[in-house]
């Protein structure tokens, strides 16, 4: 088994650590119907996706 050599200080432990936060997911305002939505993926609420509908929502048709 791997054993470390050295007892890892509290100093360079949260070093290694400074980069573990998790970013905020990215929204933005889809076009079609101004919900939430996330850039480059295609509208949850609408289906839409750059300017024409591609994905049925269940309600229409
Ligand atoms: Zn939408």
């Amino acid at each position: 088994m791997a054993v470390p050599k050295k007892k890892i200080s509290k100093s360079r432990r949260n070093m290694r650590r400074s980069h573990d936060s998790l970013a905020a997911a990215v929204h933005e305002e889809c076009p079609n119907c101004g919900e939430l939505k996330r850039p480059h993926h295609v509208c949850s609420a609408c289906g839409h996706y750059n300017g024409q509908e591609v994905v049925e929502t269940g309600d229409a048709a």
